[in-house]
């Protein structure tokens, strides 16, 4: 248990709007080429006055209100003053003193398990600066270039308090939050950039670092491994943390002094001379939320009678959310559908562990076994939604459905169907692939799961007697068995009748 750890996080969002946040340059600037979707307010000339963009200000609140934090009735936009190739005005317009929205929280599960409540210091909105590409490596590279395009993307920096303690409640933190950035349709976390991650981290008792600038969700919690690693073991040495900014080199998985942390005071902050105060008091009041994670999180469980962890599972990702209840309708409303192992509200009917655990109902089939041959390939989710994968999947269950193929070739058959995704290869149907590999089920073929069963019982001595003593495993022993004899072409519920069947016979 890392209790002494403490980790605050800095999460900086780009907001999807169609403009940028004081101009009406496009916001859709990554596959144009540089410096192509700028004006005079987003180059910072002399003389252009930003006018603020209304979307971007609704946007932020209904995140504010998303995360329970109070909106205030009046903010104000400062000017932050610096100087940095991708700033050329000298001076970032963000929101200091008083910010749009102040406290709240989000809802994670804890390492100790159970719900654990994040709380928010404030969420404010601010300009992002452009964009340095270097030529070469950051350390050897003979010259940069500036692009401008995202000079003006709308941002908002959610600031957490000291509330995580370890590197796995930052990435769930990360994680609840892009989720509900994404269920109130306000941010693309498929854009390239569109979240980046400073993160505060101490060891209790120490001087807190700050490591910058982090890119990628994965790349929170490589980084603050690496630093608790690193803190730990300069408190070993008897040494002092020094309180320091780092960058984290993604690449190679460490962090690196960067330079003195700057105070804010060297900012020179104050209040921007071209912009009014914002005052949001009746508007703020008026916008309504849509249905959240965390609601939906319950309702799927009353609505599909799934366990908490599919639940979380499946609504931890919006588009996961969406694929998983167009198919949990589809089968609630088509009551033609006979057949009873797909019912939602039924129990796994059989579990068979030699060939790995096989359930069989809808919310196992996306949350287990769709996942986690996503996640045995490195696969995002987003990756399947191109194309036709809804229809292709529905087809897969269908053929389950119809007791034309067994969960175990279906298996086989998802997992070629994700294989030539990732491969980029001609995408097949599954009925066609099930026809290739001659996987349809030996329907009526009773003779050869009978006398699969027949060798299984009559090869395995000890499972019999195991059984006949009552021990659990031996009929998961004996199917699995039967299974492999018939290649797992036959239907394990069938196979589980007639199994229990033939040793009823043996008993006597
Ligand atoms: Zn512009």
């Amino acid at each position: 248990m890392e209790t002494d750890v403490i980790v605050g996080l800095e999460v900086h969002c780009q907001l999807d709007t169609k403009s940028k946040l004081f101009c009406g340059c496009s916001t859709d600037y990554r596959s144009d080429g540089p410096n192509t979707h700028v004006c005079p307010i987003c180059l910072g000339l002399p003389g252009a006055m930003p006018v603020l963009n209304k979307r971007a200000i609704e946007f932020a609140m209904r995140v504010a209100k998303a995360l329970n934090c109070t909106v205030l009735h009046e903010s104000e936009f400062s000017r932050k003053n610096y100087f940095y190739p991708d700033l050329d005005k000298a001076y970032q317009i963000t929101q200091y003193d008083k910010p749009l929205a102040e406290g709240g929280y989000l809802e994670i599960e804890g390492d100790e398990g159970g719900e654990k409540r994040i709380r928010l210091t404030r969420i404010h909105v601010e300009e992002d600066p452009g964009r340095l590409v270097h030529m070469g490596n950051a350390e050897r590279g003979k010259y940069s270039l500036v692009d401008y395009n995202r000079a003006g993307i709308p941002l908002i920096e959610i600031v957490s308090e000291p509330d995580m303690r370890s590197p796995k409640e930052a990435r769930k933190f990360l994680n609840k939050l892009r989720a509900t950035l994404e269920y109130l349709s306000v941010f693309d976390s498929d854009k390239e950039g569109s979240l980046r991650v400073d993160a505060n981290i101490s060891i209790r008792g120490s001087e807190r670092v700050e490591v910058k600038n982090i890119t990628s969700y994965k790349g929170v919690e490589k980084a603050l491994t690496f630093e608790i690693t690193r803190q730990k073991n300069v408190l070993r040495r008897g040494q002092k943390v020094e309180r320091e900014t780092r960058h984290f080199l993604e690449e190679r998985g460490v962090t690196q002094s960067a330079r003195s942390k700057e105070q804010e005071h060297d900012y020179r902050y104050f209040p921007e001379p071209d912009l009014r105060p914002l005052l949001v008091q009746s508007w703020v009041d008026g916008i309504v939320l849509p249905e959240l994670p965390d609601a939906r999180r319950e309702r799927f469980m009353k609505e599909y009678n799934i366990s908490l962890n599919h639940a979380r599972t499946l609504t931890g990702d919006f588009k996961l959310a969406n694929f998983f209840e167009k198919w949990a309708k589809r089968y609630k409303e088509n009551k033609t559908q006979k057949i009873p192992k797909l019912e939602i509200n039924q129990k796994p009917v059989l579990e068979i562990t030699e060939q790995g655990t096989l359930f069989i109902y809808p919310s196992t089939w996306v949350a287990d076994t769709l996942i986690g041959e996503l996640n045995y390939r490195e696969m995002g989710f987003d990756e399947i939604l191109s194309g036709n994968f809804y229809e292709q999947f529905a087809d897969l269950i269908g053929l389950i459905d119809e007791d034309k193929i067994t969960d175990k070739s279906a298996i086989e058959v998802l997992r070629l169907m994700l294989d030539q995704r990732l491969k980029h290869e001609t995408l097949e149907t599954p009925a066609g692939i099930v026809a290739r590999l001659n996987l349809i089920r030996t329907e009526g073929d009773t003779s050869t799961v009978t006398t699969a069963i027949e060798e299984a019982i009559n090869g395995n001595p000890k499972a019999l007697e195991d059984y006949r003593a009552g021990k659990a495993g031996a009929l998961n022993f004996l199917v699995g068995q039967v299974m492999k004899k018939t290649i797992g072409k036959a239907d394990p519920v069938e196979l589980n009748r007639q199994l229990a069947e033939a040793l009823k016979k043996r008993e006597v």
